[in-house]
């Protein structure tokens, strides 16, 4: 789904270091570059794994590296656009017997014409595919070209150790796959149906990265609420991730309107490790508009989850995505969507001019329904003054608050370090780099809008004010 959001290049993965099997033969080196949603970021670290207990050592630049793999995103026609752009500069890294490859969506949704495009690419490898690289990179290396894009229903990657390159979360799939059919979206089509792992399996993988010191994870599904793995609901697992000891937050991405059942709702409030921010995709305020996406709520239905989730849970921060320019769109459903925009009062959202996608249905709609470029460009900047009008205005109010945030990298000024608030509110701190994977209670200083800036507070401070733990969440009844 386009709710996994950012269509950005995450070639900024940090250095992997080689690991040392104390063989003196030279491992062969593989660089991954990594395109679209934080699926195809976890399902590189799943690549990595499997490819490095093959023998290959994982490298940071492309530059000379044995084999080069561009795991690609087919969401948006921009993203393919650039992807074969990328393919073509890539030659100048490649040595003579340097292997290209391209994964993901877009090696999905195009197959063998990945082939033909794009001359110097050996194998083109969908979703469900990754777990035969190592014998087609050997294939590729004997000459072979490979195409491998079967779905396989049953392929969780249960027994591939990621390799994982955050250094204070982990991005952890716990469902493949869609079986909404949204009209613009190419994803039930390049990730297939709908399928859950099993509860103790994902148990036991954050139980691991607990081990590895990790205290944030992030459960990843196309439409992760309607996780079900025949014995569990998604309830289930919130409960049974968040108990894992040592794990202080969890976190989930993108959940569907239409699966917050009352039992998700009461496990979200109920399990203190769950944090208090959703990422709950709107795409459009107009009830006519969402029924031509074929994204099977109302705009009231849309509102009371909003209420729900936000009566269950005090504090609740709510991001969305939102599509502009959709099919057909009038200034009535597109007067609709900024009127829910300032009825919910969004802390932020991914937002979007919509793209067709050769294989959609919203491809088959009459030509005369397509918006004009001009129009989506006004609306397109109505709507993100809009949300960031509301999203400033918030963040101004919460000036003066205390927090607690969990340090997560150097911010890209090189000087700030970068840390996140439960509410997913990003803020750069003054600490030095040893504190990244620390917890610290921050006053909010400062906001441009959209990120903050903090002050560390000590803990003779902090005990004597406010507490940074969020506020205590309403009992629900048991259900
Ligand atoms: S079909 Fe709809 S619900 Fe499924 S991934 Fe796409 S946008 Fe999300």
């Amino acid at each position: 789904m386009t709710s996994i959001p950012t269509i950005a290049p995450t070639t900024d993965l940090p250095v992997a270091l080689p690991d040392g099997d104390g063989s003196t033969a030279p491992r062969p080196t593989v660089y991954i570059e990594t395109y679209g949603c934080q699926m195809n970021v976890a399902d590189s670290e799943l690549m990595y794994g499997r490819l490095q207990a093959s023998g290959y050592t994982p490298v940071d630049v492309p530059d000379g590296a044995d084999v080069i793999l561009v795991n690609t995103c087919a969401i948006r026609e921009n993203a393919e656009t650039r992807v074969i752009g990328r393919l073509g500069e890539l030659r100048r890294f490649m040595k003579r017997d340097t292997i290209v490859g391209v994964t993901g969506c877009m090696a999905q949704r195009l197959g063998p014409r990945v082939l033909e495009q794009a001359k110097h690419v050996s194998i083109v490898v969908g979703p469900d595919g990754y777990r035969a690289l190592p014998a087609l990179l050997d294939g590729a290396r004997r000459g072979e070209k490979f195409t491998a894009t079967d779905f396989d229903l049953e392929e969780h990657y249960e027994d591939v150790v990621a390799r994982r390159f955050e250094g204070v979360k982990a991005w952890i799939p716990v469902q493949r796959g869609c079986d909404y059919r949204c009209t613009y979206c190419i994803v039930p089509t390049t990730r297939g149906p709908e399928r859950s792992r099993k509860l103790p399996d994902v148990v036991r993988e954050v139980q691991q990265v607990v081990e590895q010191g990790l205290t944030e994870v992030v459960l990843l599904g196309q439409t992760v609420n309607s996780y079900h793995d025949g014995a569990h609901d998604f309830a289930d697992l919130l409960r049974a991730v968040g108990a894992v000891d040592g794990l202080r937050r969890l976190r989930y991405t993108s959940p569907h309107p239409n699966d917050f059942s009352d039992r998700v709702v009461e496990a979200m409030a109920t399990t203190p490790a769950v944090c208090e921010h959703v990422h709950l995709p709107m795409q459009s305020g107009s009830t006519a508009m969402l029924k031509r996406m074929l994204r099977r709520y109302t705009r009231e239905d849309y509102l009371a989850c909003v209420e729900r989730l936000r009566a269950a849970i005090p504090g609740l921060a709510i991001t969305t995505d939102i599509i502009v320019g959709f099919p057909a769109e009038t200034d009535e459903e597109f007067a609709d969507t900024l009127d829910l925009c300032r009825t919910v009062r969004f802390d932020d959202a991914f937002m979007f001019k919509f793209s067709p996608r050769e294989g959609t249905p919203a491809t088959r709609m009459p030509p005369e329904w397509t918006i004009p470029d001009d129009v989506v460009a006004a609306r397109f900047d109505h709507l993100v003054q809009t949300v960031r009008g509301i999203s400033r205005e918030k963040n101004l109010a919460r000036l003066g608050d205390r927090c607690e945030v969990l340090v997560e990298k150097v911010a890209r000024d090189g000087e700030l370090l970068q840390a996140r608030s439960r509410d997913f509110r990003t803020v750069m701190v003054p600490a030095d780099a040893a504190r990244i994977g620390d917890y610290l209670t921050v006053q909010l200083t400062g906001t441009t809008g959209a990120t903050f800036t903090g002050t560390p507070v000590t803990a003779a401070e902090s005990d004597a004010t406010d507490t940074v733990r969020p506020a205590p969440r309403a009992q629900l009844p048991t259900l």
